[in-house]
């Protein structure tokens, strides 16, 4: 004790030596660019503008950093940034304790489960990076909801999988539908993903009916097709069975996020009362983390149940196959993206010429 005394005075003294010197680490810092302040819609380009939303609009042609830091401003999209940024860390956690308790590694049984988290990981960061950077300038705005759509499709795609091996029927699987579905979800994952890049490339403001044709109707299509093994055992299931419940909570949050996706409500009945708190796309956000965050834990359920069995149920080489499938869908989405990319680069280059 007399000896640890001394010690932690001599630590204490150390600390405030170097406390004394933060003035100087800080002035040696770069010097960090202030955010402007928002500005009303008429003042942003039309790009930039959502129905109903009056206020609350980061201005345009700021450094990178400034939409950094505006996660800590009051703007219209700091919900849409908020609510998918912090569901990473919760997904992340879940999976990585999951993954160190059950001791997971890279063989075949565990693969699409690993691919499912992945593609989780993946929606919830593109979606992220899209919202807090697109307002930099028109080309950042494209590229960046490219780049969500390109987390849209492959997460379709990892929940195919994870569906089919551990959430499906065996009555199911042998069904048309579930001989069609690992390659008829890959073919309309990558379709969403090309629809609504092509509908954001197609269409300006004011934006007619068939821009929400290209964008819903594959990714309608898309949704009905990959929840179906889940439907048919709700369908068929004990609903005594909690991992039931869950998959039907998953059903239930994703509807409700597809209403508030396809409507702007409730800003269409309050114009300019929902521009920072409350408009459809945050609505929309927070159901859709709500349904991965149930998703997440009736496959981990699932997977538990059918971890042991996976090799007598199904094939080693069709599940290998069913996987190598998903690197294939993100550089075919990749790819589509980019092309986009050039081609909203070569329309803004004429523009300003
Ligand atoms: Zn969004």
């Amino acid at each position: 004790m007399s000896s640890t005394v001394p010690r932690w005075f001599s630590t204490l003294s150390l600390s405030m030596k170097q406390l004394g010197r933060l003035p100087w680490l800080l002035d040696a810092l770069p010097s960090l660019p202030a955010p402007r302040g928002t500005v009303g819609a008429s003042e942003v380009p039309s790009l930039f503008r959502e129905p109903y939303i009056l206020s609350g609009y980061r201005p345009v042609g700021q450094d990178w950093r400034c939409y950094i830091l505006s996660l800590f401003q009051r703007h219209n999209e700091l919900l849409n940034v908020w609510t998918h940024l912090l569901t990473v860390p919760v997904v992340l956690l879940r999976c990585g304790a999951f993954v160190g308790a059950q001791g997971l590694t890279l063989e075949a049984p565990s693969l699409p489960l690993l691919l499912y988290m992945l593609s989780a990981l993946t929606y919830l960061s593109f979606s992220t990076a899209a919202h807090l950077l697109q307002s930099h300038s028109e080309l950042a705005h494209y590229s960046l909801f490219f780049l969500d759509y390109v987390g849209v499709g492959v997460y379709q795609y990892g929940c195919a999988l994870a569906h089919y091996f551990y959430g499906s029927e065996a009555a199911w699987r042998e069904s048309t539908v579930g001989t069609l579905y690992l390659p008829g979800a890959a073919l309309l994952a990558w379709l969403s993903c090309a629809g609504c890049c092509f509908a954001k490339v197609r269409y300006r403001r004011p934006y007619p009916l068939l821009r929400k044709v290209y964008q819903l109707v594959p990714t309608g299509l898309a949704y009905v097709l990959v929840i179906s093994p889940i439907a048919h055992r709700l369908v068929v299931g004990s609903w005594h069975d909690s991992t039931l419940t869950r998959h039907a909570l998953q059903v239930l949050f994703f509807l409700t996020a597809a209403i508030f996706f396809s409507c702007p409500l409730p800003e269409r009945l309050f114009p300019g009362c929902c521009d920072i708190v409350g408009h459809a796309h945050q609505i929309f956000h927070i159901f859709l983390a709500l349904c991965t965050l149930c998703q997440l834990e009736a496959l981990l359920e699932d997977f538990l149940a059918q971890r042991h069995s996976m090799l007598q149920v199904h094939r080693e080489g069709h599940l290998l196959l069913a996987c190598a499938s998903f690197p294939i869908l993100v550089f075919c989405c990749a790819v589509t993206a980019g092309a986009m990319c050039s081609s909203v680069q070569k329309q803004l280059r004429l523009k300003h010429e």
